[in-house]
């Protein structure tokens, strides 16, 4: 049972020792955990703001382009109307109608002086480089453009857009001349057959654009105009490689790359009623700059947050982590047999329930295990006390069975001894009487000779008593007497010193006088036997009013505890030449004569003390 329960804990005990001390613990998994959803959900909820933001501000930056370059295109179109308007007026001039008419030198004269006071007159006049009358062919038939700028040699099929019925004036697509962007705005001489005039003017305005432009848009924001098939840009002062249109794009708004690898971002839309487009673009990383400002303070922002939901989540793992490993070590303590573990978790939730469960638990444990482990040791007390029982009864059942057979021997081999043995005795008494003067030796040998045959008379006694089971004839008879008589038979030793303490006035016993002998003769015997030639041998009687009790002490080893019963047992001896008789044949005689006989246990006084009951014997009790 025992070696069950140790065996039972070894196996708790392995159970822990095998446990995977490499595997990751709940401490650092939880925060890890923790930290990488945090992570994750950071970072998607900073990708998705992120593409909000760019969003956002790529709609501003569009909207914004998209207002400036509406506001120029409507600036745009209003003066282009005003010049084609004005065209028209000159183009209705009278010495140019005349002319158309009459091509004469006067009438040539006229419209030239018209067509020169035209280029000085009117609004916007600086920026008139002259005025051609043209025919059908394109041919130039008048002119007050100067000639270093080589206008009559273009072919307006180039810069004019076909006319449709109706237009009055028309304004053209720009070319560069001499660095300079110029622009033909052409109207018809009404009634003037195939003739009309052509106006080339500079692009002017630029300055009040260029100053318009940062305050619609910003600093960094450029401005272009251009013609609509992108072969001519020029940003009000001169010739400039221009935004690049996105056909894809579907608002106006275009993304492109100059040289040099800088993105801009882009909003072109037509001027109407000229083949012009405008444009305004700025860089497209100080649209970003803002979101990028945004993305740093968020990653900043972040970054604090995963600290901080790391550091929550190791004091959170660590509360939960502290009270499991008080568990634990409980539990492994336990395992190794230490039952008086008590868990006590500071915080007041589940963990500090199953600590107290688990204190509970463990008192519980030890609690059986002890209760265990006491009916363990009773029962094996029980046990052994069994066993000794039973042995005890195997050696009285072998001593029993030998008993039956000495018993049968026993009578007829001391029959036959008796009768030697008294004759034997008789013969060392003569022997002493007739060698009064022999030497010493001679009765030192008649001495021996005595002791061997009372050693002899006793057993063969003993034999006999056992073997012989007759009724007591008890009759009064006093103690004192009976010791006085066996103390004369007694085969002494030198070194043996005899004391009687016998009152003379003890009242006599009841008593059949041949076994109350033969008991006194066992004891007495018994007494100088184990004292081994020398000490002191005691005889005490007294009387308590009903009966008598005889004391016979020796300073001999006395009885060992374990043998204290058995020693009245027949045929139980220590002694090499004992046959273990005379003590059960001497209890069972007293008991038979309505005493007893028993061994008085004094530890302290060595040797041993037998004590003889018998009742006194009362009037007339004979
Ligand atoms: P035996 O004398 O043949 O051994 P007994 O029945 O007289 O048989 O004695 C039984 C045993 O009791 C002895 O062997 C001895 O061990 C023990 N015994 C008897 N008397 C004494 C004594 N006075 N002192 C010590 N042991 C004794």
């Amino acid at each position: 049972m025992v070696a069950d329960i140790s065996s039972g804990s070894n196996a708790t005990e392995h159970a822990f020792r095998h446990e995977p001390r490499t595997r990751l613990s709940i401490e650092r998994k939880l925060p890890l955990i923790i930290g990488g959803l945090l992570l994750v959900v950071i970072a998607a909820l900073s990708v998705a703001a992120y593409l909000e933001a760019r969003r956002s501000s790529m709609q501003v930056a569009g909207e914004r382009l998209h207002g400036a370059t509406t506001q120029l295109r409507l600036s745009l179109a209003q003066s282009a109307a005003q010049l084609r308007t004005a065209a028209a007026a000159i183009a209705a001039q009278p010495p140019l109608v005349v002319f158309a008419r009459r091509r004469d030198t006067v009438a040539r004269a006229g419209a030239l002086a018209a067509l020169r006071s035209a280029d000085v007159q009117g609004a916007g006049v600086a920026q008139v480089l002259g005025t051609e009358l043209r025919d059908a062919s394109g041919n130039v038939v008048l002119s007050t453009v100067p000639a270093s700028y080589g206008t009559a040699t273009i072919a307006l099929n180039d810069v004019i857009p076909r006319t449709e019925p109706g237009d009055s004036a028309l304004v053209g697509a720009f070319r560069f001349e001499r660095d300079t962007a110029i622009y033909p705005i052409a109207a018809a001489i009404p009634g003037g057959g195939d003739l009309y005039i052509v106006r080339w003017r500079r692009l002017g305005g630029g300055q009040a654009n260029r100053e318009l432009i940062p305050r619609l848009i910003g600093s960094d924001a450029s401005l272009f105009i251009g013609n609509a098939d992108g072969t001519a840009w020029s940003d009000f002062a001169g010739s400039v490689p221009g935004p690049v249109q996105d056909p894809a794009s579907t608002d106006g708004l275009h993304a492109y790359e100059r040289a040099g690898g800088k993105r801009y971002l882009a909003s072109i839309v037509p001027v109407p009623g000229t083949p012009w487009l405008v444009a305004v673009d700025f860089p497209r990383a100080n649209v970003m700059a803002p979101v990028n400002r945004f993305v740093r303070e968020l990653a900043l922002i972040a970054l604090l947050a995963l600290v901080l939901g790391l550091l929550a989540a190791w004091i959170l793992s660590r509360r939960i982590t502290q009270p499991l490993r008080q568990l634990t070590h409980a539990a492994q303590a336990i395992a190794h047999g230490d039952y008086d573990q008590q868990v006590r978790i500071g915080h007041t939730d589940e963990f500090s329930v199953l600590g107290a469960a688990f204190t509970t638990m463990a008192a519980e444990v030890k609690h059986s295990r002890d209760e265990l482990e006491q009916k363990v040791e009773v029962r094996t007390r029980d046990l052994n006390q069994a066993l000794v029982q039973l042995h005890d009864a195997q050696d009285a059942l072998v001593r029993r069975e030998r008993l039956a057979m000495l018993g049968q021997l026993s009578s007829g081999v001391g029959h036959e001894l008796r009768n030697p043995l008294g004759v034997m005795t008789n013969a060392v008494y003569y022997l002493r009487t007739v060698l009064g003067q022999a030497p010493a030796n001679v009765h030192e040998y008649l001495d021996i000779l005595a002791q061997q045959i009372a050693l002899s008379e006793k057993i063969v006694g003993d034999l006999l008593d056992f073997a012989r089971e007759k009724p007591p004839q008890r009759q009064p008879a006093f103690l004192a007497q009976a010791v006085d008589a066996q103390l004369e038979r007694l085969a002494m030793r030198d070194g043996v010193r005899i004391g009687v303490d016998a009152p003379a006035d003890l009242p006599p016993v009841l008593v059949d006088p041949v076994h109350l002998g033969q008991i006194v003769l066992n004891l007495l015997t018994n007494a100088v036997q184990a004292m081994g030639g020398s000490g002191r041998l005691t005889v005490r009687t007294r009387s308590n009013g009903t009966m008598n009790h005889l004391e016979v002490s020796d300073t001999g080893p006395g009885v060992a505890p374990e043998n204290r019963e058995k020693i009245f047992e027949p045929l139980f001896t220590t002694k090499a030449r004992g046959i273990g008789l005379g003590l059960a044949v001497s209890r069972t005689l007293a008991r038979a004569n309505g005493g007893d006989l028993t061994l008085v246990t004094e530890p302290l006084a060595g040797g041993a003390t037998f004590r003889l009951t018998l009742p006194i014997a009362t009037e007339g009790a004979a």
